[in-house]
């Protein structure tokens, strides 16, 4: 499988969040790991610190490479590539 970037639209293909549609926010290539916004979020309740007020916290946590897809930014389908197999065009070409 093809490298996934940090603000590469991509799609969750497998889990519990499978068919959601988001941007990734962060990789982490050393585990082959993303972190796509507002998927795979942990609800945390925080204390009130110096920083914080207290309350919940939501933070989404990294999925594994393999259960996620890129989506063509031209086409919007699905692609594993970062040349879409469905138009042919390179996932990085800006429109
Ligand atoms: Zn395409």
């Amino acid at each position: 499988m093809e490298k996934l970037k940090k603000g590469d639209q991509a799609v969750v293909l497998s889990g519990k969040d499978a068919g959601k549609r988001a941007k990734i926010i962060r990789v982490l290539p050393d585990k082959e790991k993303v972190v796509l916004e507002g998927v795979n979020v942990a609800k945390k309740h925080q204390r009130a610190n110096q920083k914080f007020q207290g309350g919940i916290i939501e933070k989404p946590l990294p999925l594994h490479r393999s259960k996620v897809g890129l989506i063509c930014p031209h086409c919007h389908e699905v692609t594993r590539r970062r040349v879409c197999s469905e138009c042919g065009e390179p996932l990085d070409k800006v429109k």
